[in-house]
């Protein structure tokens, strides 16, 4: 299916009409968590009933009662459920990501709040496991994070190390790694793509060689001699997200530690991912509904 001319299923117009209420949100939420009727969360059984209560249901079963949001990432938060999906939307909408500064102002909550939140959904978007990459595959590694004062703009002591992979025309994978070396470039690239992927195109790096096998070419730009594409072959691609990650770094994650960085790279790869996918917001409010819950403790804990 082609995918690239269609407009998003959402926008902030459509939000504030479809999900303006409680009640509008929380249907959704049944549509998404239960698109063949009703099931009761702790026994299965379908023989639900609406209680007196509206958003209660009753099992017939085994007489639990429960509302759409039971045992879900929405039920042990004060949040209403209309400032999750403004939250939701924002994550989605905003190629650069949004900082926790600006949740706070946007929803009028405490910072914590909304640190909490924008982690939370950044986890939810994070879940799955991915297929591996395949065809012509872009492999690159980057630098983020803080400069020391009297060393010159190319130490990399201070910083941390991303890796990254884009499948042309598909999906990109991104991770911190400990250090630039052969053995763990080539750990990245055999973990996250097919082994007969037809080609890897890297830079120079001497790291890289030896990655290409019988049925994987590997080709390189050269990049210390001012070569940038050469024919098909050239890093732009994930380049292009180095520029969004560094964007979205310099621009709304004023204080991003390398603890969170992974979580924010997921984010990022979520949205990249998806950045020809019409339903965004309702994928990304599906992942919502069958997340994990993150514990505070857990997110904050050294
Ligand atoms: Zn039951």
């Amino acid at each position: 299916m082609n995918k690239k001319n269609q407009k998003q299923d959402m926008n902030i117009m459509k939000l504030m009409e479809k999900y303006h209420s409680d009640d509008s949100c929380r249907q959704v939420l049944v549509e998404l968590r239960w698109p063949d009727g009703v099931i009761c969360p702790r026994c299965e059984s379908k023989d639900i009933r609406n209680s007196y209560t509206r958003d209660q249901y009753d099992c017939g079963s085994c007489g639990y009662q429960f509302s759409v949001t039971a045992g879900t990432i929405f039920h042990d938060s004060h949040l209403p459920l209309t400032k999750w999906f403004v939250a939701v939307y924002l994550m989605c909408e905003s190629k650069k990501g949004i900082s926790a500064n600006q949740m706070k102002r946007t929803l009028s909550v405490s910072y914590k709040t909304a640190w909490y939140l924008c982690h939370r959904i950044r986890n939810a978007m994070s879940e799955g496991v991915p297929n591996l990459l395949k065809g012509i595959v872009e492999v690159d590694e980057t630098y983020v994070g803080g400069k020391t004062k009297g060393m010159g703009h190319g130490y990399k002591g201070n910083k941390t190390i991303v890796v990254g992979a884009i499948e042309r025309g598909g999906e990109a994978r991104l991770h911190v790694i400990d250090d630039n070396g052969r053995k763990t470039l080539h750990q990245f690239i055999r973990e996250n793509t097919r082994p007969e992927t037809e080609a890897i195109y890297t830079d120079d790096w001497p790291a890289y060689r030896g990655i290409g096998d019988a049925d994987t070419r590997h080709e390189t730009v050269n990049h210390s001699a001012e070569e940038w594409v050469r024919g098909n072959v050239h890093t732009n691609s994930v380049e292009g997200v180095w520029s969004l990650l560094k964007r979205s770094i310099v621009g709304s994650y004023h204080k991003l530690s390398t603890k969170h960085l992974e979580a924010y790279l997921d984010e990022l790869e979520w949205r990249f991912n998806n950045r020809e996918n019409p339903y965004l917001f309702r994928d990304t409010l599906f992942k919502l509904i069958n997340a994990d819950n993150l514990p505070y403790d857990r997110l904050t804990a050294k």
